[in-house]
């Protein structure tokens, strides 16, 4: 079978066109090469895998982070008349057998699979025996260290090339750093890859830093005067809850979003947003990956990002479907101290991982040279106090001692540890029966605990362990297992800490084996930050101009609408006013777009959107949901 992709992408999605280098990197696929893509947020990367696959017999694995994210792709996929099937938690065992066997008969054209499932036997030896016709690895970036995305399970993907040899691989991502570029290539075991790397322009974006004393007033302004949906990113859990509250308050409907919120609420809350039943999402950084959401007008940044990438990702999701979309950022002053503070003085030094690699030491009383596979708990508070270490950079500081081998740190909770069974009876059930060792001890939680299927339900981990006559160890292991597996929910906080010395004590020395690699991290997150203050200080450059500068492009045109262009522009009083009695002469007639309006009005573009924004301003025109103005009737 081989079909053309023109007539594949016509069939399919009834789009005329490939876009930019779309066609370029399906043909490199098709060629049988390995394809790294760098397509900006909303660049249209699904395609690139997904015409190839359907172009050649067999099936393509699609590696995914998400889970909301492979639903909505197999979704979309499965509108399209297109056989696609998710491999996510809480699926039995018999079933995943079966999906396994479909996939494997040829009833299906992509298998999309998180890449802890990957990981699991079964799953791999059934790809060794399907004819797997591409490898996809999307958000490729959770393979390199340096991103916030980092996911381990990521780094075994490679072992999908020894399951299906001589299939190409692409990988897709929206984060173009050398750094990056170079970990994906390297840790997929990419062979002479195509990389292909998109500009990064997005057009159809305003970019504006709005300096501002009054943040909260500002936001509400915005909102007010966006009509699409929209997504306020901020830095902390708490701040999601609270503006969420003010912005209802205020006669919106906005809901928030964060890592601790329980995943029913994150399911049903991105449902709403997603289907136009809220506006305005308020959200951490947590939210957003992958998304697809096309008419999103107005992205917020509250508080300032750590990195421009983090930045342009987020803002990214504004105007997907090409039409005039904001990502405005609200800053003053005082802002920037709180995100040196945030980011930078949580970050553990050399100096600091010894002192602290000491102390761990000096309070288990561990002797020169000894120690090596010795096991502590640790008070993680009372360890802090006795010390008078901080606790956010002391705990930085023992993941990083863990990430680099020096000590394994099993997070043992046992007094603070809630749980919630997401899976159905039935399903548990049959998991169970697939995972014997597991049983006795969810026996004794159901037992224990009524509620468990209905609420978070604090458990205490010693009891369930004494009642199952295990240890306690072993019931955080199974739990750990069910959470992954997707049969429980389960949040459990770092009040204590078990600690395993891995290797010999030897003071500095352990430490200064990766003391050069502790520096690059730091300098290169202390550049990140830096490189996010400049942006926002620098009132010279067009911003878009900044940007794409900033990911290595050269552009010579203004955009003409940001901040900086707007501010540039003669402010002749007299013409905007013209230009606005000639924009509300055309909108008493008629709704249009800003679009519509700079073809039928003769002067120019970014005088255009001047007088539209002032009219906007004035509250003489508003837009409505599909980006026309029209005049407030009053
Ligand atoms: P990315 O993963 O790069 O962020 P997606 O693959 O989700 O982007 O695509 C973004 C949007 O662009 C989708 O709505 C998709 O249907 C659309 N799109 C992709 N390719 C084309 C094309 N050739 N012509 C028109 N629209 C396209
Ligand atoms: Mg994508």
């Amino acid at each position: 079978m081989y079909r053309h992709p023109k007539d594949i992408l016509e069939k399919f999605w009834g789009f005329p066109d490939f876009k930019n280098s779309q066609e370029d990197i399906i043909d490199a696929v098709l060629g049988g090469r390995d394809v790294l893509a760098l397509l900006p947020t909303g660049g249209g990367k699904s395609l690139c895998y997904q015409v190839p696959a359907l172009a050649r017999e067999g099936i393509c694995i699609v590696v995914s982070p998400l889970i909301a994210l492979i639903r909505n792709q197999v979704d979309t996929l499965k509108r399209l008349g297109i056989r696609a099937i998710a491999l996510t938690g809480g699926i039995p065992f018999d079933e995943m057998n079966d999906l396994l066997d479909n996939c494997l008969y040829g009833k299906y054209k992509f298998l999309y699979l998180s890449p802890e499932r990957l990981q699991q036997e079964l799953v791999q030896e059934r790809i060794r025996q399907m004819n797997v016709n591409l490898i996809a690895i999307d958000e490729a970036h959770c393979i390199s260290q340096w991103g916030n995305d980092f996911r381990p399970a990521y780094l075994e993907c490679h072992i999908l090339k020894e399951l299906a040899p001589n299939v190409p691989v692409i990988a897709l991502t929206a984060t173009a750093t050398d750094m990056v570029v170079r970990d994906i290539c390297e840790n997929l075991h990419l062979e002479r890859p195509l990389v292909v790397k998109d500009s990064f322009s997005r057009n159809n974006i305003t970019f504006r830093v709005c300096w501002e004393e009054d943040k909260k007033f500002r936001l509400k302004e915005l909102c007010s005067r966006t009509n699409t949906s929209s997504i306020v990113y901020v830095r902390s859990r708490k701040m999601t809850m609270e503006l969420a509250n003010y912005l209802s308050q205020q006669g919106h409907t906005a809901t928030f979003f964060h890592g601790g919120i329980s995943k029913k609420d994150k399911d049903t809350r991105l449902k709403q947003w997603l289907e136009n039943k809220i506006k305005i999402m308020v959200a951490t950084n947590a939210f957003g990956m992958g998304i697809d959401k096309p008419d999103v007008g107005l992205v917020v940044h509250y508080q300032i990002p750590d990195s421009m990438e983090n930045y342009f990702q987020e803002a990214g999701r504004a105007g997907r479907n090409g039409k005039p979309a904001n990502a405005v950022l609200i800053t003053n002053p005082t802002d920037e101290a709180q995100v040196r503070k945030q980011f930078l003085g949580v970050l553990p030094d050399v100096d600091f991982l010894k002192l602290l690699y000491r102390k761990l030491a000096n309070y288990f009383q561990i002797p020169f040279g000894e120690g090596s596979g010795e096991t502590f708990q640790l008070p993680f508070n009372a360890f802090c106090e006795t010390y008078r270490l901080n606790t956010t950079l002391t705990y930085n500081g023992l993941r990083l001692l863990d990430q680099n081998s020096v000590i394994s740190l099993t997070e043992a909770f046992s007094q603070r540890t809630t749980i919630r069974m997401i899976a159905s009876k039935h399903q548990i059930f049959d998991y169970l029966e697939k995972n014997g060792p597991s049983a006795t001890i969810v026996q004794t939680i159901l037992r224990t605990y009524g509620g468990v299927f209905d609420f978070d339900t604090k458990i205490n981990t010693l009891l369930i362990a004494k009642k199952a006559n295990k240890n306690e160890k072993e019931v955080i292991a199974v739990l750990t297992k069910l959470e992954k597996d997707e049969i429980i929910e389960y949040h459990a906080q770092h009040s204590d800490l078990e600690i395993t010395f891995l290797v010999p004590r030897e003071d500095e020395r352990t430490i200064n084996i990766f003391a050069k690699k502790i520096k690059q991290i730091q300098k290169v997150k202390r550049d990140n930050v830096e490189s996010m203050l400049t942006y926002i200080k620098d009132s010279k450059l067009c911003r878009n101009r900044q940007i794409l500068n900033y990911f290595g492009e050269t552009v010579r045109d203004n955009c003409g609408k940001c901040d900086v262009c707007l501010q540039k522009i003669p402010f002749d009083n007299d013409i905007l006013k013209i230009i606005e009695q000639d924009i509300l002469q055309i909108l008493r007639v008629q709704k249009e777009s800003s679009r519509g309006l700079i073809k039928l009005l003769t002067y120019r573009e970014s005088s255009i959107i001047l007088a539209l924004q002032r009219l906007l301003e004035e509250r003489k025109i508003s837009v409505n949901s599909i980006n026309q103005y029209e005049i407030i009737e009053r």
